[in-house]
């Protein structure tokens, strides 16, 4: 039977545009969620504790456990596997364009003793989930694409500092949480710690750097929010700040004639509050810590030691923090004849800003998926404060269930974290299109 024209003219259109009709435009591709649960559960069964979360500490078992695991998913997406010379877990996606930078995402799968399953993982894991995505969906980049699995992280972002060239001998010796030291730990998970310097990557060596986190923090579980373009990770600065009384018989010693640093610390800690409080602004400052001396109860304290830590993502605006303490701080000492002395502790860490560009890219995809968003800072230290240091980067926080973390009640959603890798694809998309040229 011979077709009418009109139909033979429709069948051959249907069949020139079927092939992109069934293959799922760039736009429409999601994260999918249910792979990353099951690969997240996977995760988490190397270094189990009995309360449901992880005790994955580096360089234990468990880690090497895990870092197994995770090399096989990076190589069952197509992934080139290697490790660094700092035990970086480093999974290659060739680009069109051999020339042309990496874009390098992912983080960490190290955990705190007692930890919960999905600090670090879910960017792992995410990364990971993008890779697959690329594959399933045939795209080639344009750059060639890393996804990185830092070697321990949470003890004191070994990984990241080792891809800035350093860690020296005084950080190998650390003894971390597996009981060996930080060198030995690279060893033994296949690095090799005497030539770190293979590890340095070079500013210009990458395009971009993009971690996605858990945020750790309550606010988009309270705001109901989907993704944190975080801002950047604050900077840390912390003091030993030392009280000078007098120490005297509590019994015989009248309330007019004290010079009770106890009594003055007290002030100090409501007054570090309320100036932290009534700056505009998200800065936070704490007294976390605190030592009386003699420490009996039948003598006026001589001298208190107490800790002040403040955070803030300005340089600036942490040191007017402090120089408004202090002022108030030199109030309380005059009122009461107990100076004030402020050691600073070398710990500090300069705040680390992402990438503008990054974040209005992270925003719009967001945005593009129907998810809502909100611009913050981190508090926590992630690896993505190093790599800022030699790469355009950005962070893409999803939330936190109550916002608890470093805990086995750690919990994130796994439709939360398919919205992060869903905003990780497109945002690795952008970039691979030239938006940071
Ligand atoms: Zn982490």
């Amino acid at each position: 039977m011979k077709q009418p024209r009109f139909v033979r003219v429709a069948l051959v259109l249907a069949i020139l545009v079927l092939p992109s009709a069934v293959a799922a435009q760039p736009s429409e591709i999601r994260a999918n969620a249910d792979r990353m649960e099951q690969r997240i559960k996977a995760l988490s069964a190397f270094g189990a504790n009995p309360e449901g979360g992880v005790s994955r500490v580096a360089f234990s078992e468990a880690d090497l456990a895990g870092r197994a695991y995770i090399t096989d998913l990076m190589r069952e997406a197509g992934l080139s596997v290697r490790m660094d010379t700092a035990g970086n877990i480093i999974g290659r996606r060739a680009g069109g364009e051999t020339d042309l930078p990496v874009i390098m995402f992912g983080s960490h799968i190290d955990s705190v003793p007692g930890g919960g399953n999905y600090d670090g993982d879910v960017g792992v894991i995410a990364a990971i989930e993008v890779i697959q995505l690329l594959q399933d969906n045939a795209i080639r980049t344009r750059h060639s694409l890393e996804v990185v699995s830092f070697t321990d992280e949470e003890g004191g972002l070994t990984g990241s500092r080792a891809m800035l060239g350093e860690i020296g001998d005084a950080t190998l010796n650390v003894v971390s949480h597996s009981g060996m030291t930080i060198g030995d730990g690279i060893r033994a998970v296949g690095g090799d710690p005497n030539s770190l310097d293979l590890a340095k990557r070079r500013p210009g060596e990458i395009k971009a750097f993009i971690e996605l986190h858990i945020e750790q923090g309550a606010i988009l579980h309270d705001e109901k929010i989907d993704i944190g373009v975080v801002e950047g990770i604050v900077g840390i600065r912390w003091w030993d700040v030392t009280i000078e009384g007098f120490a005297n018989h509590a019994g015989t010693t009248p309330m007019n004639r004290r010079q009770d640093a106890m009594v003055s610390a007290a002030k100090f800690v409501l007054a570090v509050n309320r100036v932290a409080t009534n700056m505009s602004g998200r800065q936070v400052a704490t007294v976390g810590r605190m030592r009386a001396e003699p420490g009996a109860p039948n003598v006026i304290p001589g001298e208190v030691v107490l800790s002040l830590e403040i955070r803030d993502l300005s340089a600036d605006k942490m040191q007017r923090v402090f120089d408004q303490i202090k002022e108030e701080g030199e109030r309380i000492a005059a009122a009461h004849s107990t100076p004030i002395r402020y050691a600073e502790i070398d710990v500090a860490s300069a705040p680390a800003p992402t990438d503008e560009r990054i974040r209005r890219i992270i925003a719009a995809a967001a945005d593009d998926l129907g998810l809502s968003f909100k611009f913050m800072p981190s508090g926590a230290g992630h690896d993505a404060q190093d790599m800022a240091r030699i790469a355009p980067t950005g962070m893409i926080f999803v939330p936190s269930v109550n916002g608890v973390s470093h805990s086995p009640k750690e919990f994130t959603s796994a439709e939360d974290m398919a919205n992060g890798a869903s905003v990780l694809y497109r945002t690795v998309l952008e970039i691979d299109g030239g938006v940071l040229e």
